[in-house]
């Protein structure tokens, strides 16, 4: 693909606060956004050009989307693969592509994509049934959690599971006997996740690691440098350019790691977009993730990806942003995204530190 001309138009799917924060990036470098999502007032229709508002797989609207832009981009995963194939019959240019989603959107396929790549993973194994939970914590020593295969986030759709009839049954039943995984509790001494980008022309760029820490399955910080040493950060980076290669993926794409007491890594998951532990990059970068990104989809030259200053991101949740305000010193960069409602738990804002 040639480069975007200045002022070109690019759609993305999805309209949260990722998208938000990647409309005003490319706004930035002079392009327009067209946002396709599911709320006539989100965060990220908001911040740009135009909107539209419609069921991902609704043909006319997807017509309109593509006549209104250039290249067309998503902030969500869980957007059907099918709205992307559809898009491209239209003839129009989509990045990532809906192999990358496939991959992503699916615990079991992403974990056998990262297994036939060399890349490790937690044990595990695929759960249809109550019986085949059963089989699974017969073969499994310790603990185990249960996930769906899709479509969970920030720990929605997952369950401890105990050895005792009782548990596996709550679990399975709490999660709708859904298509599962059941995986091995990893005892890690850490989590880190690589935020890297590909272009549309096969550059590769990666943001160095950055250590996290969750709170009730959600992230709570991101802090760079990581306190793991450089051979392991080395792996993850590796292992990270071994996917998003393998994919033929094209964007942002982000791999997180469990960091073993041994050093050793197991791929965790991947998200085929920007990522809530890359927020640290556009205040501690030249280039943050959220321009990474539209550079990469639009075929422009990647930027440079160099730390110059040590940071912490802490996300601010529910009625947490209403505290930054507060809180905010002469170190701190804070971002809000807008939403209209701070429910408990949800992703309202973040802040940068300086360390
Ligand atoms: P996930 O939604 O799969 O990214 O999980 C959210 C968080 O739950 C992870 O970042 C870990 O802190 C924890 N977690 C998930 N899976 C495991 C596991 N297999 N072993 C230990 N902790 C886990």
């Amino acid at each position: 693909m040639s480069a975007l001309p200045v002022g070109s138009r690019i759609g993305i799917l999805g309209d949260g606060q990722l998208g938000r924060m990647l409309s005003t990036a490319a706004a930035r470098l002079g392009f327009d956004v067209v946002i396709f999502g599911q709320n006539e007032d989100s965060p990220a229709s908001r911040v740009s050009s135009h909107a539209i508002c419609a069921d991902y797989l609704d043909k006319d609207a997807l017509a309109e989307f593509s006549v209104r832009t250039d290249a067309i981009t998503l902030e969500f995963e869980n957007v059907p693969a099918d709205a992307l194939r559809i898009l491209q019959d239209m003839g129009a240019t989509v990045h990532p592509g809906p192999r990358s989603l496939e991959v992503c959107q699916d615990r079991h396929l992403e974990k056998s994509f990262a297994r036939e790549h060399g890349v490790p993973t937690a044990d595990y194994w695929v759960i249809d049934s109550a019986s085949d939970l059963k089989a699974a914590m017969a073969e499994l020593a310790g603990e185990g959690i249960l996930k769906t295969r899709r479509d969970g986030y920030d720990g929605h759709g997952q369950r401890r599971v105990k050895r005792s009839a009782e548990s596996m049954e709550t679990a399975f039943s709490e999660l709708s006997e859904a298509p599962c995984v059941l995986e091995a509790l990893v005892p890690f001494q850490g989590e880190m996740s690589v935020v890297i980008a590909r272009s549309a022309t096969g550059e590769i760029r990666a943001y160095e690691p950055a250590e996290n820490v969750h709170k009730d399955g959600i992230l709570h910080t991101s802090r760079v440098p990581t306190r793991f040493g450089k051979v392991v950060q080395d792996e993850a980076m590796a292992a990270a350019t071994q996917l998003i290669t393998a994919l033929d993926h094209v964007g942002v794409l982000a791999c997180e790691f469990f960091v073993l007491k041994s050093g050793e890594i197991r791929l965790n998951e991947v998200a085929p977009r920007v990522h809530n532990s890359g927020h640290w990059t556009p205040e501690a970068c030249l280039t943050g993730q959220f321009e990474q990104h539209i550079r990469a989809i639009s075929g422009w030259p990647l930027g440079p990806v160099d730390r110059h200053m040590d940071a912490e991101m802490e996300n601010l949740l529910g009625d947490d942003v209403q505290r930054a305000f507060g809180e905010a010193g002469p170190r701190e960069a804070v971002t809000i995204y807008g939403k209209r409602e701070a429910r408990h738990g949800r992703k309202m804002g973040h802040v940068v530190r300086k360390l």
